[in-house]
This record gives structure tokens, C-alpha cells and sequence, in this order.
């Protein structure tokens, strides 16, 4: 009770300054992100959830400036259809080239307030942005996928020298909550027994060539570009496993479509992809 009054006191005298806009305003203070039901972010729309998530975060302005990943999409990569009405289906592309993984799913669309956020994470060094992108990642992980269907969660590797100079893998700060997460759906009776044997694992994929960074690559040149650039190190853990690999953002989908490859020749069982954002 203390601390809230004392919360209160604090954003009535200290405003926050958005995100993306740079504004300062008053955030409301129950949206805190830790505070958000399971039931919730299981449930309610993704740019419900959005809202209360990053509440503290952004100006109202900028909260509604948010696009999520509305249907129809094609059920395999995604990607959202230019016509709004009718249901998902295959897109043609993925029905000519069937990919290695089982289908990639997003939050939102890479523009606006999402760009903007993902951009303070990732460039600026907000790392405190980790736990309540992650608890968003984790809301539409909920939506996609079944708990009790994957075994790992994986984040896109990064090459050893670029971990260096950036300091951590961004993918990987999203998921570093989610065991707490798991363990909280599985207590709240809402996931099947095997719900708590989701693991981490970071350990058995791995970058192994450092590429060029894939900025302003075309389709084509991003997938030459991290051509057999993954490596799993230990086949025996991913042999008949169900993967899920997150990462922050999907442009062309080669690297996610590699990395697929890659754990699909040493026997994964599945692999789905799940990001925060994609670019179209
Ligand atoms: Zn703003
Ligand atoms: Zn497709």
C-alpha cells in the first residue's frame, strides 16, 4: 500500500518522457506491467495488452500509434495479406518454396511506436524494456502456439563478436523471464501437465560465421548472406524436439529460415518462429 501511495506520489511530480515521441506525460498508474492477469494476456486482444504494457512507457498519443498483426495472414509465414477481409490461408510464395519451419508469428507490425520501442531496446541500451517486451512476446506466444507443444525456446543467435560489442542478444533478454511465466500458467491450472518442461536453451544453436549485417540486403542476398551460418553443437538435444526461436524483428524471414534448416537437419521435430515485429 506504501509503495503504491508513494508510486502515485512519484508520477504526479516526476512525469515519464515517452519513448517515442520524447513528451513527457503522466502515466496512469495501475498499468503496471507486472500487474497484467495471465487470464489476460491470454485473452484480450494483443493491442489491449500492448496498451497496458508499455503504459508507463509511452504517451497515449504514441500507445494508440501501435499495428498489430491482424488477419488474414498466411497460416505458414505470416505475413499479413494486403486485402483485409477473408481468412487465413498459404500464401503463394510459401506454397511454391514450403519453408523449413512451421509457421512464423509476430505481435506487430515494424513501424510507428513499435519501431520506435524496439529501436530504445535494442540501440539506446533501455534494457529495462526487456521484461515488458518479453511479457508481450510471451501474451502472443499465448495466442499462437500451445504450451505443451514446444520443448525449447531458442533466441536467434548472435556471432560471438557481435555479443561482444553490444553486450547481450536481445532475443534472448525477451525469453529470460519466461520460465517464471510457464511456471505461473502452469500454477494457474491453464496449461496441461507437461507445460513446465519448456526450457531455455541457448546453448545448442550457434552463430558460427560472423556475417554482414543484413541492412539494406535485398530477399536474395540476405539469404546468401547467413548461408550455413548456423551450427547446432549438440545434435542430441534437438533430435525430436519442438522449437520455438524468437527474435526481435523479422524482415525477410532468411535468417529465421536458415536457423529452421539448420535444427530440421539435425532432427528437430518443429520449429516455429515468434517475434516482436515484422516489417510487413
Ligand atoms: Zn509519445
Ligand atoms: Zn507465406
Amino acid at each position: 500500500m506504501l509503495i503504491r501511495a508513494l508510486q502515485t506520489f512519484k508520477d504526479s511530480i516526476f512525469p515519464n518522457k515517452c519513448l517515442a515521441c520524447s513528451q513527457f506525460f503522466h502515466p496512469e498508474t495501475n498499468n503496471r506491467p507486472e500487474k497484467i492477469p495471465l487470464q489476460a494476456m491470454a485473452n484480450d486482444p494483443i493491442e489491449r495488452v500492448f496498451c497496458r504494457v508499455m503504459g508507463p512507457f509511452l504517451c497515449k498519443a504514441c500507445i494508440t500509434n501501435f499495428s498489430p498483426v491482424s488477419s488474414p495472414y498466411c497460416t505458414q509465414c505470416g505475413r499479413a495479406f494486403k486485402t483485409r477481409s477473408g481468412s487465413c490461408h498459404q500464401c503463394g510464395d510459401c506454397i511454391k518454396k514450403k519453408p523449413d519451419y512451421t509457421h512464423v508469428r509476430s505481435m506487430g507490425i515494424y513501424d510507428g511506436t513499435l519501431m520506435a520501442v524496439i529501436h530504445a531496446f535494442k540501440y539506446k541500451h533501455k534494457i529495462q524494456l526487456a521484461g515488458p517486451l518479453g511479457r508481450l512476446l510471451f501474451s502472443a506466444f499465448l495466442k499462437y502456439d500451445e504450451i505443451q507443444n514446444i520443448d525449447y525456446v531458442s533466441p536467434i543467435p548472435l556471432h560471438v563478436s557481435r555479443l561482444k560489442n553490444r553486450g547481450f542478444n536481445q532475443a534472448f533478454l525477451l525469453i529470460r523471464e519466461w520460465p517464471d511465466l510457464i511456471r505461473a500458467v502452469h500454477d494457474a491450472g491453464n496449461g496441461e501437465n507437461e507445460s513446465s518442461s519448456i526450457q531455455i536453451n541457448c546453448k545448442s544453436l550457434i552463430r558460427k560465421t560472423k556475417t554482414t549485417s543484413q541492412t539494406g540486403l535485398g530477399k536474395d542476398q540476405r539469404a546468401q548472406n547467413v548461408k550455413n551460418a548456423f551450427q547446432v553443437a549438440e545434435p542430441s538435444l534437438i533430435s525430436g524436439k519442438r522449437i520455438l526461436l524468437v527474435d526481435d524483428v523479422y524482415t525477410t524471414g532468411a535468417t529465421a529460415e536458415e536457423c529452421a534448416k539448420t535444427l530440421t537437419a539435425s532432427g528437430a521435430a518443429s520449429v516455429n518462429v515468434l517475434t516482436l515485429a515484422r516489417t510487413d
